[in-house]
């Protein structure tokens, strides 16, 4: 017992929301995940476009919610591998209420921009081995500096996402026309990251986005001029 609890002071410090040192993979003791996340994560869909949908399990308003923001800072942290086994699982379980795991054929991780940003893969595996469905890692992101635009205005990047070059000869072996691919990112933002995926990877069959978070614009925003 005192080993665990040291264990789950190393790598989960305490409860997101009560500071508790009982934590469990979840970032909250079980009382608080109980009360707080378990209500409100559940499988969410959201029509991305008219082809396009997407399907997320928290709704994350920063600035509204204190505990989620610190859940997100948490999960995106190096020490959170528990965390992401705990969710990806639960995200495993409640997509296949929604959607017919059966005609996914390929996981694909939406890549970072940094060398750092590993969340998206490390989702993307654990979520390969809950559905028992191949990961396919060829997208890359590279940055570009693109031209000043005006003097005294901060360089502009941009970020493309495109095929990783070694797989662009091999890809009619995949079948990806004929496939639905499961493109996997950790938080849903504007979407785009995800539409230019799709279209890095050329013709599929159909091709649907989870994240963990899908990121809203804060709700009672007020602007004062
Ligand atoms: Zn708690």
């Amino acid at each position: 017992m005192q080993m665990q609890s040291l264990k789950q002071y190393l790598y989960n410090p305490i409860c997101l929301s009560c500071g508790s040192f009982f934590v469990n993979n979840h970032l909250f003791c079980n009382d608080c995940y109980q009360k707080k996340i378990a209500p409100i994560s559940e499988m969410k869909m959201k029509q991305l476009t008219e082809k396009f949908e997407s399907y997320f399990l928290l709704n994350w308003i920063p600035f509204e919610s204190d505990m989620l923001s610190e859940m997100v800072y948490r999960m995106k942290s190096d020490k959170c591998f528990g965390a992401w086994m705990y969710y990806a699982e639960k995200a495993a379980d409640e997509l296949a209420e929604n959607l017919n795991i059966e005609q996914i054929d390929y996981i694909i991780p939406i890549p970072g921009s940094k060398k750092t940003s590993v969340h998206s893969h490390i989702f993307a595996q654990l979520l390969g081995r809950a559905l028992r469905k191949p990961i396919l890692d060829i997208l890359v992101k590279t940055q570009t500096i693109g031209e000043q635009k005006r003097k005294n205005k901060t360089e502009r990047l941009n970020k493309t996402i495109r095929l990783h070059e070694q797989f662009t000869r091999n890809l009619n072996l995949l079948g990806l026309a004929r496939s639905h691919v499961l493109v996997v990112d950790d938080i849903l933002t504007t979407g785009s990251s995800f539409i230019q995926s799709v279209e890095a990877l050329g013709p599929v069959r159909k091709a649907t986005l989870l994240t963990l978070f899908h990121r809203t614009a804060n709700s009672n925003t007020v602007l004062v001029s």
